[in-house]
Parts: structure tokens; sequence; C-alpha cells
């Protein structure tokens, strides 16, 4: 089939994308309608962590689509409940909410935090986010968001998110007020570059917070189930978040994220919170399949391990193309190229087999799959390094 012969024009324009259709995957690896085969180091945005159509995870939907798909949110499943419990029993909090999105977690998490301020804080409700940062495209998200593409659209915003500058406590103190209800940031900015809240940050961050009675809300949406080498961001610097949010790797590839906090902050009560396709059993039983993988022994150290191979491999190459800094963690790494050449590059990369993010002109974002082969790294750096000697030639 051509692409155009697609019908195109019944899809909402939301996004510029490529004349590619992709129809299967495999691994690290897609294939699009002309049957072409692409190196995959963008993987939904980081969410394929066991990379395309795993076994494990069309299994898990296969022996759970014959025996049950959804019996209703107002009815107990047995995968949310195991899924909860895996989740509780490796991470510092208490309680998991499931929800579709990872926007939804957030909107979740500021429901929460609002509910909590009602109830402990005189009605307090903001929550100081940080510039450049993302939280999803609802409203209350897109508010929340510094993102500044988002600033000027769909006005008015949900009001409450005063915003601070990352890595700058004295810019957080500054706007705590007695409105204030927590704190809300991304261990590591995604979006904006994979800008990483220093560990030194986030300590200085928990110790005022928990000094000034605020919550701590941490949006692992990109950076937990494993994407930085250990299971939560958080782990990093050794501070607990009173309300963590997943998303993106959680599921594997479904639609599947999560609201996680703390047993004194779970202030919900019957009525608050709910929605219809919420903890149903399909997708948690992909994330229970999911989470299997991640903790399986050695897994984590696997995924630190690539990580610091890949690194290794970018420098070499922004030494070789005097580019700028290499930085992340585990598998969510960044290389600054210090010239616009980031689409050029991500469209000779397409035209070669190889797909690339750009979350910046100057920059590349690498989200292979947690389980990505140290040979599909060599073949990536071989493709890129081809790609950036063009591109700078050019
Ligand atoms: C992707 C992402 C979101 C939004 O998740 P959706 O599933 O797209 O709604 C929120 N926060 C962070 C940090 C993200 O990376």
């Amino acid at each position: 089939m051509n692409f155009d012969d697609f019908p195109v024009s019944a899809l909402m324009e939301i996004t510029t994308r490529p004349p590619v259709v992709f129809v299967r995957g495999e691994g690290s690896w897609l294939w699009d309608h002309a049957d072409k085969r692409y190196l995959d180091f963008v993987q939904g945005w980081a969410v394929n962590c066991m990379g395309h159509s795993p076994e494990a995870i069309t299994s898990a939907l296969i022996e759970q689509s014959r025996k049950l798909i959804t019996p209703s949110p107002a009815f107990f499943n047995e995968p949310s409940m195991r899924l909860a419990q895996r989740i509780v029993e490796h991470s510092c909090l208490q309680r998991v909410f499931f929800t579709n999105s990872g926007a939804e977690a957030n909107e979740g998490a500021i429901k929460l935090a609002r509910k909590w301020g009602a109830l402990n804080k005189n009605g307090a409700y903001e929550i100081i986010t940080f510039d450049d940062s993302f939280h999803g495209r609802t409203l209350a998200t897109m508010s929340a968001s510094g993102k500044p593409q988002f600033q000027a659209l769909f006005e008015p915003k949900v009001k409450g998110f005063p915003k601070a500058k990352l890595n700058d406590l004295a810019s957080v103190e500054r706007l705590i007020s007695d409105q204030t209800v927590g704190v809300m940031l991304e261990p590591i900015l995604g979006e904006s570059g994979v800008v990483l809240a220093t560990d030194k940050f986030m300590q200085d961050l928990r110790a005022l917070t928990q000094q000034r009675g605020l919550l701590l809300i941490a949006d692992e949406i990109q950076t937990g189930v494993g994407r930085t080498g250990k299971l939560w961001g958080y782990e990093h610097s050794a501070v607990e978040p009173d309300i963590m949010t997943l998303g993106k790797g959680l599921g594997g590839g479904v639609p599947l994220a999560a609201l996680v906090a703390k047993e004194n902050v779970s202030c919900f009560v019957p009525g608050d919170q709910g929605g219809t396709f919420n903890g149903n059993p399909l997708m948690a039983a992909v994330g229970c399949a999911v989470m299997d993988a991640v903790l399986a022994p050695g897994f984590l150290e696997e995924v630190q391990a690539r990580g610091d191979y890949l690194v290794k491999g970018l420098s070499a190459l922004s030494g070789k193309y005097e580019l700028g800094e290499v930085r992340g963690r585990g598998l969510l790494i960044a290389m600054e190229l210090k010239r616009d050449i980031a689409s050029k590059v991500v469209e000779l990369a397409l035209d070669n087999g190889l797909l690339l993010n750009p979350p910046r002109p100057d920059l590349l974002r690498f989200m292979p799959a947690l389980n990505v082969s140290t040979e599909e790294i060599d073949t990536m750096l071989e493709i890129l390094d081809d790609n950036l000697s063009r591109a700078i030639g050019s």
C-alpha cells in the first residue's frame, strides 16, 4: 500500500507527522506500510519499556481478555489489587488509584492535594510547579505545566500554579504563602530536554516542604518504572515524596497510569474520584507483567549498564563533532547539539531507518526500550554518526 492510499484526512491534525504508517513492531524495531524497518529510540515516548509487542505483554493481554475485560470500577478485580500491591511493596507509598493516562493521574494528584488542603490547611490549594515542566494536556495539567508554548493557549487557565525555577530553592520559598498546599515536580524535566533536579535540590526541597507542612508531589510519569536505572526516580536522591504519579512505562505500551500516595495523604472518600475504565483488569494485568519484568533480578542493573554504554557512545560522537553535554539517567538521555539541527538529524535518521526525538531545536532525546541490546545501541550510533556529519556538513 502507498502512503497516499491511507485516509489521512479524517484524523484531526494535532501534530505534524511524517508520511509513514507503522503496522508492526518487535522489540526495538518497527515496520511501516512499505515494510521498511526502523530502529526505535523513541518507543512511544519512553512508553514501551519492554520494546514492541513483547511476549510477556501479549500473553497477559490474551489471558486476561479471555477471563475478564472489565467488571466496572464499582467492583473489585484481582489484577488491579495485585498491581497496586506490587507498587506499594516496592515504593515508599501505600495507596494507589489507577488512571488511563499520565495527565489524568496528575489531575488526580492535584485534586488529592486540594482535598488534603481543604481538610488540613484551611483550604490552601496552590501547588508550586516549575518553569519548563510538563504535566499533561488536560486544562489543569496544562495550567500546572511551565511549558512556554502552553501559556497563551485555552485561556483562562486553572488558577493556583505559581512557577518556580528548578534547582533554585529560594525561588520556591518566595512563592510559599498560606494558600500553598504543595510543590509538584518531575525529578527529571523530560519534555523540556532531560534537565535533572539535582539530588541536593530534591533533598533541600523535601526538607523545606516538611518544615512548612507542604506536600511533595513527584511526577514520575517519565522517570518511574525503571527508566532511570532505579525503580523510581526519587530513589536517586533518597527523598520520599508524599504523592507520586506514574504513566508511560507502567503499561509498557497500553494506556495505564497511577496516582500513588502516602496513607496519611490518601484522603479521597467515596464520590471524590473515579472513572469508567480506571483500574480495569485488562490494563492492570499488563501492568503486573511489566512490574514482574522490571523487578526481575538484575534487570535494573542492566538498564544502568546499557545507559552507561549509550552515554559513552554519545559522548564520543559529541567529542567528534564538537557538540554539547550528554546527560540523563539510566535510559533517559539527551545530547546537546549546540546548533539548531535536531529536526534535520531526525529527518535524516527517519530516512535511514532510525527513530529519534528532538524535544528542542538543539537537542536530541534517547529513550529506547529498557531491554535494548548493545548491538542495537551500536547500530543507532553508526546511523547517528552518519546523520550528524551530513546535518553539520550541509
Ligand atoms: C508524558 C508525561 C505526562 C502526560 O502523560 P499522558 O499519558 O500523555 O497524559 C505528564 N508528566 C510527564 C512528566 C510526562 O512525561
